[in-house]
């Protein structure tokens, strides 16, 4: 056995006890992003009522119906807000969908995430946990919103770091080049593609990304890479329901990544059987 095979067979043992964790554990792990959302929102509705505070006088003089629009306004926003975000967090929590299909990008999330982050980076709390957490949550959504999933077109999107570094094939134009000899984690994923009849493509970039997808236009997708990558693609792509995978970085990022094979095949099976909702959430 290579060292790499070696590396590669001890990061499936790894990943398959890690592929066992209890639901409390995965409940658990949706925290970060829930509830950083949710001090967001506290934080931006105090910071609403402030600046409602100081113009007050302002707009007491320029006249009631202007001070109607204003507060008016206010509070729409902020029953938007919340009330996207108590959506998301019980549909996420209990996988019962109470999301309304807007076919458009969360506001909850376009608004609170970045506050979400900024509010984690002045706490210190670990940027890269916030993210795994989002992709957590948005799995969650993915697997709750399982009958609003019709169709076969599902998209495998693989990252070009999957690929071994002393791999000359190119395979990112024409994954036919790679000859599946089992020193990397492509190979494995081509044949578990082919085998379900799903479309795999690997991608360099979120452009590559977003530019296969809409060429495919697919009714889901499997998405390989790191919780940076996505984050953003999951937004991006919205409202094409995105099953997150995050992959291993043995070797830091970038360079022969690794995935866990449990968690790709239960996001196959999962866009296989799109009934079935008794996945870990
Ligand atoms: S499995 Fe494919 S991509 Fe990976 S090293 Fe072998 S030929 Fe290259």
């Amino acid at each position: 056995m290579t060292s790499e095979a070696a590396q590669i067979s001890a990061n499936s043992v790894s990943s398959v006890l890690r592929g066992e964790e209890s639901a409390w554990l995965a409940a658990w792990k949706k925290f970060p992003f829930l509830s950083f959302c949710w001090i967001s929102l506290f934080l931006l509705i105090a910071g609403g009522m402030l600046a409602a505070y100081l113009v007050y006088p302002r707009l007491y003089a320029l006249g009631q119906p202007l001070n109607y629009l204003f507060f008016s306004g206010l509070g729409v926003f902020f029953v938007v807000l919340g009330g996207g975000l108590a959506l998301i967090t019980v549909t996420s929590l209990t996988g019962i969908d109470l999301l309304y299909p807007h076919g458009k990008r969360s506001v909850t999330v376009k608004v609170l995430f970045p506050i979400a982050v900024f509010l984690a980076m002045l706490v210190r709390f670990n940027r890269a946990s916030l993210m795994v957490s989002f992709v957590k949550v948005n799995n969650s959504l993915t697997i709750a919103q399982a009958a609003r999933i019709k169709g076969n077109r599902i998209l495998v999107l693989l990252p070009h770091c999957l690929q071994i570094d002393v791999c000359n094939r190119k395979i990112t134009n024409d994954l036919s080049n790679c000859v599946r000899c089992g020193k990397c984690p492509v190979g494995n994923l081509i044949e578990i593609s082919e085998e379900h009849g799903l479309k795999i493509e690997v991608v360099n970039g979120g452009t590559l990304a977003r530019k296969r997808v809409a060429m495919f236009r697919p009714q889901g997708v499997i998405a390989v890479a790191c919780e940076r990558d996505l984050t953003l693609g999951i937004q991006d792509v919205h409202p094409v329901p995105v099953y997150g995978v995050i992959n291993d970085r043995p070797h830091g990022p970038c360079v022969n990544t690794c995935v866990d094979m449990t968690l790709v095949n239960e996001a196959v099976e999962f866009f296989k059987k799109p009934k079935l909702t008794n996945l870990p959430q």
